[in-house]
């Protein structure tokens, strides 16, 4: 069994205070490497969420009057404490969620980065004075803080879906109540011990681990003191939230579930083309939102590009993320491990080659091996699906107009990859794409400082930039006259 490389108390996070959860109720946290159990968590109830709730209510009035450069000040502090810890903060993250040592490295940074971002942002929230058209009076518009929110997560990036939420947030002047996934609440946990650490005062960050999501998010959404739900995490439990925010008429932000394509043409680099597939299919094991999910060769090179992507996955070296030689861990616990194996038999089934892979290892914890798929019928169930594993298929198209219509026949629209060795063909088709994002011959396109997001049924708002700051902030109008 493998130790947390430091102590991550279970409590509640309340109030500033480790608070036990009703009754000391508790869940385990395990380890999709081997199964073991790692650590116990505390099993928030709807009544500790209303009380969280009551904490980030308690101490809005004084975080959103606290001088901007003050809040930006602390959060730099995270940052720098975040950057400090990063490998441990790694290991964590490779315990609890399985990923691969140099993709949870990764993921570290990205995290603190975050804080680095936004406390830049802090102090540029802008607003604007103007003449009315009557020239009756003045139009000043202002930003205020939306107040208290609450941020569920998913397990796929345990550290930086939770920091690309709460560091806009607190940028903003809002306290928040986090929710992380069951599967990975460690990681949030320990984030909010370094927040703490870093200045963040009682009550404006508070985390509840729970194991019954959907009662204790309703606790939450209910409760009279907030304002904001920001999610990321499936579709299918985003489209529901809507309708649970509904009510109260919350202020929502979405990051929902996404299924890129990766379009290659012809004219494309090749080689090139390879290495952004790899990135963009294999980052976290293809365990996100962004992982490139149906790939579109044209025909002239299909068959190559699967090869050469089936050479590289197949060199690819399983094992438990721990071992930092490792380059893909397992899948994050067994339903999603077996959801991976029946998607990829079914499309075997329907005629599709096996270029590599296709197999569940003979070991401990819930591993698949990197599999690329050719010949993939165009109707499977694979390409409709989030694969969300390491499972590329390839399908071929003839035509630039056929590549976009494939693309976009799709109700998901997050990420697309193109590769071009036409600058405007290239420009022409990632207009078409109906993405929020495109990378446009890259494999990888996340930046703190970038808009992060999708259109159709991936999400409502932008995570990053400015946009970031803004799902946090409501604009007011005084109409003016003196
Ligand atoms: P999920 O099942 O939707 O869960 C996300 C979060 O919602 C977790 O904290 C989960 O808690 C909670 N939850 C589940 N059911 C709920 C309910 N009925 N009411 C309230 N909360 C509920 O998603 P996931 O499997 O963790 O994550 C994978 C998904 O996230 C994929 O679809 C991926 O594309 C998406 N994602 C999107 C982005 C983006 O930026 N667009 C980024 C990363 C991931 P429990 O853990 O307790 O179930
Ligand atoms: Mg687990």
């Amino acid at each position: 069994m493998t130790a947390l490389p430091f102590d991550i108390p279970g409590e509640l996070r309340v109030g500033g205070e480790r608070t036990p959860a009703d009754g000391n109720e508790q869940f385990v946290v395990d380890d999709p490497a081997t199964g073991d159990t790692l650590s116990q968590v505390h099993n928030a109830s709807e009544d500790d969420a209303r009380a969280a709730v009551d904490a980030a209510a308690d101490a809005l009035a004084s975080w959103s009057a606290t001088p901007p450069r003050e809040r930006g000040e602390i959060l730099r502090r995270a940052f720098e404490l975040l950057t400090e810890r990063a490998d441990d903060l790694a290991k964590v993250i490779v315990l609890e969620n399985g990923k691969a040592m140099p993709d949870a490295r990764g993921e570290a940074v990205y995290s603190a980065e975050f804080f680095r971002w936004f406390s830049e942002e802090a102090v540029r929230i802008d607003g604007s004075l103007t003449h009315a058209p009557s020239g009756a009076n003045r139009i000043i518009a202002i930003r205020q803080p939306v107040g208290v929110s609450i941020l569920v997560t998913p397990w796929n990036f345990p550290a930086a879906m939770a920091t690309r939420k709460i560091a806009p947030a607190l940028a903003a002047g809002c306290t928040v109540v986090l929710k992380p996934a069951s599967d990975t609440p460690l990681t949030a946990l320990a984030v909010a011990d370094v927040l703490a650490e870093a200045g963040v005062p009682d009550g404006v960050v508070n985390v509840v681990p729970a194991r019954r999501s959907g009662p204790v998010v309703d606790a939450m959404l209910s409760h009279p003191a907030t304002r904001k739900l920001s999610f990321t995490g499936s579709t299918e439990v985003g489209r529901s939230l809507l309708e649970r925010a509904a009510p109260r008429v919350l202020n929502c932000s979405m990051e929902l579930g996404g299924n890129a394509p990766f379009i290659v043409f012809a004219d494309a680099d090749l080689e090139a083309a390879v290495d952004g597939a790899m990135l963009a299919k294999m980052r976290n094991g293809g365990e996100s939102c962004i992982a490139a999910n149906r790939f579109y060769a044209e025909a002239s090179i299909a068959d190559e590009f699967s090869g050469r992507l089936a050479q590289r996955m197949a060199a690819m070296k399983v094992g438990p993320g721990i071992d930092p030689s490792n380059e893909v861990g397992p899948l994050v616990n067994e339903k999603s491990r077996d959801e991976v194996a029946e998607l990829v038999a079914a499309a075997v089934d329907g005629g599709a080659k096996v270029r590599a892979g296709a197999e569940v290892p003979d070991r401990r914890g819930w591993f698949y091996t990197p599999t690329v798929l050719s010949e993939v019928d165009p109707g499977s169930a694979i390409l409709e699906h989030e694969i969300f594993g390491p499972v590329a298929p390839v399908v071929s198209f003839s035509t630039e107009d056929e590549a976009v219509a494939l693309a976009n026949d799709t109700e998901f629209g997050l990420a697309a990859y193109l590769y071009t060795g036409d600058l405007a063909r290239g420009l022409r088709v990632s207009e078409a794409i109906e993405t929020g994002m495109v990378g446009l011959n890259r494999g990888f396109i996340s930046d703190p400082a970038a808009p992060f997001g999708g259109v159709k049924q991936s999400g409502l708002g932008r995570e990053g930039v400015h946009d970031g700051i803004l799902e946090f902030l409501e604009t007011k109008y005084i109409a003016a006259s003196w």
